[in-house]
């Protein structure tokens, strides 16, 4: 199908049309024309499930500007990561903002309401934002929203983020009906029973822009699944790297897929010596710059940085969660650039951003799972995998290469991965961790006041429709008599006595509400006000940090060998200094997890006693993306509390929480506080003007500029700054 048919024979507005000719597209691949064909762009709800690349962005854009074009319509594009929220909403605003569309990212602050969202043409927000804003119940999602795009649908599967997605999808139709949905997923073995949810028609397709071939390493022979096969010659070296450096003689790229952050850190070693004389003198020097960026991406650089920056200095890169954001960026970019030549993952990068290989090698297979050992990844994980093989417009075909670690594998892993089935989508909805929070979210947002209510919306989940809902119903029973224990749920004046049944009204305590708002897992919630009510208005920061640590919101660090002992003999001396008590007589996992409550208030005592991070990144064993994950979450739940103190009136903790949350955002003691407050200022900078005597405003608004410039990491255009602030 033509781009220039669009227009004709299925009334895309010309406007778009020649935004996609000048863009370069000449006609639709296959699956994107089945989708055009399928009534999508009348309105049609359309699931579409086609490997990675097949072009699932363009449908998309081509529903959601058609809408806008011609009927004035708001869009929403809902992505499962935050990392994708912002590479999507670059991509639209670079397309279509010279069209005058709005487009706006929402990946922030839970308990804002949102307004000025409502005025963005399409909004690129994550599922749980969407979640967020129908609690605040923003009115444009049931009043203007014309299209909602459900990227990477299968998410549905995963335990964490799973419910979430569909609650949203289940709300989103419910208070606005006449809303098209637009499903975008990867391939997956029931894809008609999720388009039967959705009421969606169907295009399911392998159709690849780039031919994928499959086949799995062994000895020094690659056997591909067409049965042809292919020596490599370099017999010594190790399986990744003969499989990497072949690919890039050959002038492409390879993506190594291992399964720890510490594996990927280990190969990228390895390999780059192998790349280095492999670089041309121009991709020499451009590296350098990029490695020099991604060295000194932080304040104060880690010891990981400067790793990071050797291995790119040399064209290999590694790619975890514990790298700085920024530092994913450049490697991102750097490889998009064919400077990298390969990059070591973990599977992480093969859920989130579309960074297309010639050759995909999945060297690890199996996963370590607690209590469990070795377990071999799903078949879904590996296509992933496999799906980022072959980069359009520059390679002929991909590769997926598994490799076999000991002779044998090889029939195993084709029986096991290249010809098998993936798993079909399963609702996670039963499994219990996120239904408290979203029928908690129901009823304080007003769109349920009866366990009734709520079941007859719980009707509308894929759950309802894969699932026995007897069994839910139970479990919403005694989800809600625990929240009306709690106290985040009430019944009707005088009810409490009767047993509770489906028509009992119910509402949402001031407490609940906040809960709810707050986007708290509602137990968080309890923990935090048994805490807040047992501190007697501690000003202790310890105590305090330690608390929100005991959150179920809160992230925790693992423990080590040496650490568990260390935190044993802590909680033997002193079991009696924290606000939450330590468990008595429960299991191995409670007390593991108190544990790992007490390692988690440690590092994040060391960030706030301004210890270097490097050092906690050395001591904790993380890296600067974590420090910086684990703070953002300390920095919520801080602020959490501070909210349920005073929807408590819990006297003498407020003003205390509100400078903690200020100490954790920045990583400062308490007498830095005044300093940071200066824009340009962090915990560095703040650090040096206190120790070059300058402790107050009042002091840095009296201080020569040329003194002030000389203030290490401060310089002449910061000194200017500081003092245009202090007029
Ligand atoms: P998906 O969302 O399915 O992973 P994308 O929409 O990101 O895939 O498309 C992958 C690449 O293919 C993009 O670079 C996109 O510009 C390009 N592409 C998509 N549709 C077409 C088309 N019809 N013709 C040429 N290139 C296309």
């Amino acid at each position: 199908m033509k781009i220039s048919e669009l227009q004709s024979k299925h009334g895309v507005p010309q406007p778009l049309v020649e935004s996609l000719l000048e863009a370069g597209y000449a006609s639709l691949y296959p699956p994107q024309a089945e989708a055009v064909r399928s009534g999508m762009l009348k309105g049609k709800n359309l699931l579409m499930a086609v490997p990675t690349a097949a072009g699932k962005t363009l449908v998309a854009e081509l529903c959601m500007v058609k809408s806008i074009l011609d009927a004035d319509g708001r869009c929403l594009y809902v992505v499962p990561l935050r990392a994708l929220a912002t590479e999507k909403y670059e991509e639209f605003k670079k397309r279509w903002a010279p069209l005058g569309i709005s487009v706006g990212v929402a990946t922030g602050e839970y308990d804002s309401p949102g307004a000025r969202l409502a005025r963005h043409q399409i909004l690129v927000a994550t599922s749980e934002k969407v979640d967020s804003l129908l609690r605040m119940r923003a009115r444009w999602l049931a009043e203007s929203l014309t299209v909602a795009v459900m990227d990477e649908v299968h998410y549905l599967h995963d335990p964490g983020r799973g419910p979430t997605l569909e609650f949203v999808i289940a709300r989103l139709r419910q208070v606005n009906p006449g809303l098209q949905i637009l499903a975008l997923s990867a391939t997956v073995r029931n894809a008609r029973e999720v388009a039967a949810w959705l009421n969606a028609a169907l295009v399911s397709s392998d159709w690849r822009p780039v031919p994928l071939l499959e086949g799995v390493y062994e000895g020094n022979t690659i056997y591909y699944a067409d049965h042809t096969t292919r020596s490599l010659v370099a017999a010594k070296a190790n399986p990744s790297q003969s499989l990497v450096t072949e690919t890039v003689d050959a002038g492409g790229q390879a993506l190594v897929f291992v399964n720890s952050r510490r594996s990927t850190q280990a190969a990228a070693r390895h390999l780059a010596p192998h790349l280095k004389g492999r670089l041309a003198p121009e991709e020499k020097a451009a590296l350098r710059e990029i490695a020099r960026s991604a060295g000194t991406a932080l304040q104060e650089p880690t010891r990981l940085c400067a790793e990071l920056a050797d291995a790119i200095r040399c064209g290999a890169a590694f790619h975890h969660a514990g790298l700085h954001p920024e530092q994913r960026r450049l490697v991102e970019g750097a490889f998009r650039a064919g400077l990298i030549k390969a990059i070591c993952a973990t599977p992480t990068l093969a859920a989130g951003v579309n960074l297309p290989a010639r050759r995909v090698v999945i060297r690890d297979w199996g996963r370590y799972e607690a209590g469990l050992g070795q377990r071999p990844i799903p078949v879904f994980e590996y296509k992933q995998f496999a799906g980022r093989a072959g980069r359009p417009g520059y390679d002929r075909e991909g590769e997926a290469i598994l490799v076999s670690k000991k002779r044998g594998d090889r029939e195993m892993l084709f029986e096991h991965y290249i010809r098998a089935a993936t798993e079909p989508l399963r609702s996670r909805l039963g499994e219990g961790g996120a239904l408290p929070s979203h029928i908690l979210a129901s009823i304080a947002s007003g769109y349920a006041t009866s366990m009734g209510a709520i079941l007859d919306f719980l009707s509308l989940t894929f759950f309802a429709m894969q699932e026995d809902v007897q069994v839910l119903s139970r479990q919403t029973a005694e989800i809600i008599e625990q929240l009306l224990a709690e106290g985040l749920l009430a019944r009707r004046d005088g009810a409490e006595a009767a047993a509770l049944s489906p028509a009992d009204e119910l509402h949402a305590t001031p407490f609940g509400a906040v809960v709810s708002r707050l986007y708290l897992d509602p137990r968080s919630g309890t923990v935090l006000r048994q805490g807040l009510l047992a501190s007697g208005g501690t000003h202790r920061c310890e105590p305090l940090l330690h608390l929100i640590c005991c959150c179920p919101d809160m992230p925790l660090l693992g423990l080590t060998k040496a650490s568990y002992a260390e935190l044993e003999e802590e909680l033997y001396v002193e079991g009696s200094k924290f606000l939450v008590p330590p468990p008595r007589g429960g299991g191995l996992e409670e007390h593991e997890r108190f544990l790992k409550s007490m390692r988690t208030a440690q590092m994040l005592e060391a960030w706030l006693a301004e210890e270097r991070e490097e050092e906690i990144c050395e001591r904790f064993g993380v890296g600067p993306g974590d420090v910086r994950r684990f703070v953002e979450s300390a920095d919520w739940l801080v602020y959490a509390a501070e909210r349920v103190a005073s929807v408590l009136s819990i006297a003498g903790v407020q003003a205390p929480l509100r400078d903690l949350r200020r100490r954790v955002l920045y990583g400062i003691k308490e007498e830095l506080l005044e300093l940071v407050s200066l824009k340009g200022i962090g915990r560095v900078r703040a650090r040096n003007l206190f120790a070059a005597g300058y402790r107050t405003l009042e002091t840095l608004r009296k201080a020569p500029a040329k003194k002030l410039a000389e203030v290490p990491a401060i310089g002449p255009q910061i000194a200017a700054s500081i003092l245009k602030q202090l007029p």
